[in-house]
Formats: C-alpha cells, sequence, structure tokens
C-alpha cells in the first residue's frame, strides 16, 4: 500500500489522495517546506508587526492592538485592518462601514485556524482582498489562545476551555475577547476552529471524518429570529456555495460524544457559553467554521487553511453586500429586544431536537465514503426545556460585584441603587438540587462541566433594595445574555458557576422600579 508521512493516524494513502492540495499556496512561517512546528507565538507576533509597519496601497492602514494577555502573560494580539484615520470604536463607527471580527486558534491544538488568520490579514492588508476595505472594516485575531498554541493542547494554561468561557468570562483570554467585540460592536464575528478526524469516530464508526469543513451559526435560546435568518441565508448558505465551487465539502458542524457507548452526534448545542452562541446573543451574526484537522499535523494544511480562507472570504463578502440590510435587521431586533421587557415569556433552557441523519465518513483503508445513518441532536430546532415570565430586570445583591464585573465586561448596561427602597420580585427559592461540594466547585473552576445544578421555585413578595446594590434592566440589547447569566437554574449560569454566591443574592424584578439609580462602573 503507498503510504505518505501521515503521523500517527491510521490513515492510508487512498485516503490522503481524497484531500489533493488546492491550486493556491499559501505561506507563513508555519507553513514553510519541511517545518515541523506551525507558526510560534513571536513569529506571528513578528508577522503582524510587519504589516503594521508596511505602507499599504489605497488608504488602508493595519494596526496592531494588544487586547489582553494570556495566564503566562503572552500578549493576545488583534490586527484592525481599515480605511478610517484611526482605529479607536468610535473613529471605526464614524466610516459607517460594517465591522467584522475573525478568531483564530482558541483551542491550542487547531493549527489552521491561525495559519489562515495570518494569511487573511496580510491579503487584507495588501493582498487580494485589501480592495474589501473600501467597504469593510475588519479586526483579526489569529491567536486567541497563545499558551495553549505554544503547547499544542486545546485549553488554555490553566486547564479552562476558553471557548465555554464567554459567559462566565473566567479566563483572561475570554475577558480579552468580550471587551473588543462590547467596544467595536461587530456586525459579525467568525471563529475559526479544527475538528477531530479519527479518534472517537475510528473506534465507534471504524471510520474517519470526510468533510472538509464544519460550519454553523448561533443556536441559543431567545436568539432573535430575523438574525438567525439572516445568519442562515446571507451567510451560511453563501459560504457552503464558496466551498463548493472549490471543491470543499461541509455539513452542519457537529462532534461525538466521548462516551464509549454513545454513538449519538449532537450539532454545536444551545448552551450560552460559547464564542458562536454569546456573540450570537450580542446581536451580531456569529459563524463558526471548522477545518477537518485536529490530530494531522501538518498533513492537508495547505487545504485546510485554503478551508478557512475560502470560508472567511465567503462572509468578507456577504457583509459587504448585506451591510444594509443588516444594520436594518440589527437595528430592529435590538429596539424589539428592549421594548420587550416586562412583557411575555423568556426561555430560560433549551436543547436540541433529536433527528436521523445520514452523514458521510470515510473507509480508512480504501478512502471510499461509508454512508452512516446516525441518531442526530439538531441545533437548528430547539425545545424549550423551561421558560419564565420575562422580568423588568434583575435586582443582586451588593455581595454579587464578580458577577456585575462580568456583565459589564460583556457590555450590559447595569445600573446601582442609589438610595434604598423597595421593588415587587420574584425571589429564588432552592426546591431541589444540591450545593457543588469543594470538589466539584473546583472541578467547574478548571473548566470541566460540573456546575452546582439547584432547582427553584419563584415566591413573589416586596424586597428591600439597598443603596450599593445593583439593577440589571431589561429593556437593553443584551437582555437574553442577562437571562443566560442570572437564572440561576442552568448549567451555564453565574449561580451554578459559583459568580454569584447565595440565591437570596439576586431576584427578577417584577414591575418598572421607582427607584433612584447612577450608572455603575
Ligand atoms: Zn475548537
Amino acid at each position: 500500500m503507498l503510504t505518505r508521512e501521515i503521523g500517527e493516524l491510521p490513515y492510508s494513502g487512498a485516503v490522503a489522495a481524497r484531500f489533493p492540495d488546492p491550486s493556491t499556496h499559501y505561506a507563513t512561517p508555519g507553513l514553510a517546506p519541511d517545518r515541523r512546528s506551525f507558526t510560534t507565538n513571536a513569529e506571528l507576533s513578528q508577522w503582524l508587526r510587519r504589516l503594521s509597519e508596511t505602507p499599504l496601497a489605497h488608504g488602508t492602514r493595519a494596526t496592531l492592538l494588544e487586547i489582553g494577555h494570556s495566564q503566562r502573560g503572552t500578549p493576545i494580539q488583534a490586527l484592525v485592518v481599515t480605511r478610517a484615520q484611526g482605529v479607536t470604536p468610535d473613529i471605526l463607527d464614524a466610516t459607517k462601514r460594517p465591522t467584522l471580527v475573525l478568531i483564530g486558534q482558541q483551542h491550542g491544538d487547531e493549527p489552521a485556524s491561525s495559519e489562515a488568520l495570518l494569511v487573511v490579514a496580510k491579503e487584507l492588508s495588501q493582498g487580494v482582498l485589501e480592495p474589501l476595505t473600501e467597504r469593510l472594516n475588519v479586526i483579526v485575531v489569529p491567536r486567541a489562545n497563545p499558551d495553549g498554541a505554544e503547547a499544542g493542547s486545546r485549553a488554555t494554561a490553566n486547564g479552562i476551555d476558553m471557548d465555554s468561557d464567554h459567559l462566565l468570562l473566567n479566563t483572561p483570554e475570554a475577558q480579552a475577547l468580550a471587551v473588543l467585540v462590547r467596544d467595536y460592536r461587530p456586525i459579525a464575528v467568525l471563529d475559526a476552529h479544527e475538528f477531530t478526524v479519527a479518534g472517537p469516530y475510528l473506534e465507534k464508526f471504524k471510520a474517519l471524518q470526510s468533510y472538509d469543513a464544519l460550519l454553523q451559526y448561533a443556536t441559543s435560546a431567545n436568539m432573535p429570529a430575523f438574525l438567525t435568518k439572516a445568519s442562515q441565508e446571507w451567510y451560511h448558505e453563501p459560504m457552503v456555495r464558496a466551498l463548493k465551487t472549490q471543491s470543499l465539502s461541509s455539513e452542519w458542524l457537529y462532534t461525538l460524544s466521548s462516551e464509549p457507548n454513545d454513538v449519538q452526534l449532537s450539532m454545536g448545542d444551545a448552551r450560552p457559553d460559547s464564542a458562536r452562541n454569546v456573540n450570537g446573543l450580542k446581536n451580531a451574526v456569529s459563524l463558526v467554521v471548522e477545518s477537518r484537522g485536529i490530530g494531522l499535523g501538518h498533513t492537508h494544511i495547505q487545504r485546510r487553511v485554503h478551508t478557512h480562507v475560502t470560508a472567511i472570504t465567503s462572509a468578507l463578502h456577504s457583509s459587504i453586500e448585506r451591510a444594509e440590510s443588516l444594520e436594518q435587521v440589527r437595528s430592529f431586533v435590538v429596539r424589539d429586544i428592549s421594548a420587550q421587557a416586562c412583557r411575555d415569556h423568556i426561555v430560560v433552557e433549551a436543547a436540541s431536537t433529536p433527528e436521523q441523519r445520514d452523514i458521510t465518513l470515510l473507509d480508512p483503508d480504501t478512502g471510499a465514503d461509508k454512508i452512516v445513518q446516525v441518531d442526530w441532536n439538531s441545533s437548528l430546532k430547539l425545545r424549550t426545556l423551561q421558560s419564565r415570565a420575562r422580568p423588568c430586570g434583575y435586582w443582586l445583591s451588593s455581595n454579587a460585584s464578580t458577577a456585575i464585573e462580568r456583565l459589564t465586561l460583556l457590555g450590559v448596561q447595569v445600573l446601582r441603587v442609589a438610595e434604598q427602597g423597595s421593588l415587587l420580585a420574584d425571589t429564588y427559592q432552592q426546591t431541589g438540587g444540591s450545593a457543588a461540594t469543594a470538589q466539584e466547585a473546583l472541578a467547574s473552576l478548571n473548566g470541566q462541566p460540573s456546575a452546582q445544578r439547584v432547582q427553584v421555585a419563584l415566591v413573589r413578595s416586596a424586597i428591600d433594595a439597598p443603596a450599593g446594590s445593583y439593577y440589571v434592566p431589561m429593556n437593553q440589547p443584551l437582555a437574553a445574555l442577562v437571562v443566560a447569566a442570572l437564572e440561576p437554574d442552568t448549567q451555564s449560569s453565574y449561580f451554578a458557576h459559583r459568580l454569584i454566591g447565595d440565591l437570596a443574592d439576586t431576584a427578577r424584578v417584577m414591575s418598572t422600579p421607582a427607584l433612584l439609580f447612577e450608572e455603575s462602573e
């Protein structure tokens, strides 16, 4: 059998032959011939700095921003590519051009995402994509998790998977992205990843993954329907077509459970903790693109990078073509969300819907297609597990300052009670579940799924709101994120993850408060 050098995977020449290199050849430090490692943090930084120092054509400028530091102290860098005369959010806003944010390598073991963003940063600054800056501002964050990239590991240095940390914001890496999105209010955010090719697929299906790309937009409870429709019709569908034109196959994003006997496939889920879902709840078109790459080393790296570059280019064009309509959708959605405060219901928790679906895998020996019918949990149709009357806002005690700080990083408007007063509220009374043990709490801090789960009942009463306590109004654009953070009995909530220590520290305010407030820092 013809075999190439294909690393540790059980991966035949026949499989490899299914994935020819693209006609375009991409060049970054990590893509150099005979290179064994990918672009290092130092090389990445140097690449971006060179782009920012090169005089560019047509008034396009590339400016390097340091948006934060990793846990080990490596700068997290963003390159702002724009024809504006500066790079502050106000100056970019004044251009009336939409701003896009492109994020790479939240997971350190998914190198094609950052190599591709280095290519895109260069092409936008001084290459074939440069003309697009006449109509767009683009902020490229090629490597969101420098420590993970250095170690070749998925998580950040302290073991937290930062892509589950966009609501809690326990890591400086997720905080850096939150502040960037809060300040620049991008119309679209694209988050680039890679997916596992063999691993559990080989064990459970005796097959390898076949698709070049897995794609998905935000699918979370309370996502505005118009934004979902815009994501699908204006971004997702053109992206699928663009990939197909390049002979690159795609499917919805899905994952396979690590449980040995579980062969269900689940689409990217509804939990409001990933960049995809949180940025969607910030009323941006929010897309994930994953290339076929984890575990492949440098195998097919040109094709993996080409997959990302093709998908990102499609998203850039979509943003140009739809900018005006999308601004209209967004301003409608923002007004609509705010107007719903105190009315109707909000979904507290939702889950995907079981279906069956045929997916195409590959025979690991012959490389032939292997079509498998699977149990498939669809996130395109969400089932409501729990809903509640939509409050006018949430009251938080002065003990909840950590929660307030995180909400502020997300861009949520928070008010401080200036003078003591009374509020009509639903308070939470625990009816079941148990507080996490110390060990569970520690596991939770380490990014494990363990969270303290409670069942609650609502008790209507007048509560006392002392001066210095907080009020988070629901008549604001990020109301759905507020619900995700503050309803205590969900897996992703601030209470479940101990950013709020006690159920008595929060309450749902059920009539418009007549209190004196001041803006909270
Ligand atoms: Zn990933």
